[in-house]
């Protein structure tokens, strides 16, 4: 069986199949069967157990790691990269012993479930959870993270269950081994980097790093950073109201009523010591406010990295003649994605811009209102 692309495998994982996940395509690569946590069955961890004989191992979402309370197993600082086990758990109140395929479909089941609660799952136990690192393969490539990503990238919940491949002797098996394997029980095969390839050419290369509470004089609200794939710095986003909260699968909640944004490049001199060269400072206090008064909103701070002095006094000079605007399609790109990632649909544009903005609704974004910020 040759190797799959991403959709076909996809396909299968939403349709309750299994496939094969390979590190890469080098004879030495090892491999794992997986499916989608969602789809697990008995059947399908008999047959992981059966025929792959390795571990069967659960990835889960680091948020949803810390929601249901399952600590890492142990910590190496020397090698912040490695596999990251946690406790390992049984669903509490199984039928049948808790090592029955059965029971163990179960607990990854009970797991998963979006009521699930740390107190429904009994430590130790029969299944292995493995904590993904958020961002998926881009930030590591492992297997956790790509069976983590498949499931995602299939439309639903982003877990996968995992059993390395071994042979009758119990070694782990190797490329040939696992083509020929593939072809015994017609899998179809993927590498990890099938899948970042995928992702790079699908999906907004903007990955949400941290969120912190920022009290400002202008009232409370939440500091999100973004990173963009060409930035060296991150993007921020200052929300309120909830917008940009995760669920506990680290997924965004949406906004889908209008909520009140401002999008704004980052300007020094204005922002930050008042210069009378343009109206940067004033609009972003401005625009604190009216979201302080609304209660809910966001304001985008897009970073700027000046080559020149000069560049870095006069940000508006080469772009535009008005301050304030966003100064070419780039950030209307990159405000967007970051509008986007904070769940909102129905924008309420703090702007004294006349300007169209460009190519939003790709992200799923409308303007409903312009509200001036004098
Ligand atoms: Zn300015």
């Amino acid at each position: 069986m040759p190797f799959a692309s991403v959709p076909e495998i996809l396909k299968e994982l939403r349709r309750g199949g299994t496939a094969l996940l390979l590190d890469h395509r080098e004879p030495d690569s090892l491999g794992d069967i997986i499916c989608a946590a969602e789809k697990v069955s008995a059947k399908t961890l008999n047959f992981m157990a059966s025929e792959a004989r390795g571990l069967i191992r659960l990835s889960l979402p680091a948020k949803l790691c810390e929601d249901l309370q399952l600590e890492i197993q142990a910590r190496n600082p020397d090698f912040p990269l490695q596999k990251a086990f946690t406790v390992s758990i049984d669903a509490r109140g199984l039928l049948h012993p808790g090592i029955s395929v059965k029971s163990r479909a179960k607990t990854i089941l009970t797991a998963i479930d979006t009521e699930c609660k740390a107190s429904d799952l009994v430590r130790p136990g029969h299944v292995l959870p493995l904590r993904a690192r958020t961002g998926g393969v881009l930030i590591r490539a492992g297997k956790t993270e790509g069976s983590m990503d498949l499931a995602r990238l299939a439309g639903m919940c982003p877990a996968g269950v995992m059993c390395e491949v071994l042979d009758t002797k119990g070694e782990q098996m190797r490329l040939n081994q696992l083509k020929r394997f593939s072809s015994k029980h017609n899998l179809k095969m993927c590498t990890i980097a099938d899948i970042i390839e995928f992702r790079l050419s699908h999906e907004e290369i903007i990955e949400r790093l941290e969120d912190v509470e920022m009290p400002t004089d202008y009232g409370n609200f939440r500091l999100i950073a973004f990173r963009s794939m060409q930035d060296p710095e991150p993007h921020i986003a200052l929300c309120k109201g909830g917008v940009g909260d995760l669920d506990r699968f680290g997924r965004v909640i949406p906004r889908p009523e209008p909520v009140l944004v401002r999008v704004q490049p980052e300007c020094l001199p204005g922002c930050v010591f008042g210069t009378q060269f343009c109206t940067c400072g004033k609009s972003l206090a401005k625009a604190q406010e009216r979201i302080e008064e609304e209660g809910k909103g966001a304001i985008v701070l897009l970073r700027r990295y000046p080559a020149r002095v000069e560049e870095m006094v006069h940000p508006h000079a080469t772009s535009s003649r008005s301050p304030a605007v966003p100064a070419d399609r780039r950030d209307f790109g990159l405000g967007s994605q970051i509008l986007h990632s904070l769940g909102l649909n129905q924008l309420r544009v703090l702007t004294n811009s006349r300007q169209k903005i460009f190519g939003i609704e790709g992200f799923g974004l409308s303007v409903v209102e312009r509200l001036s910020l004098r």
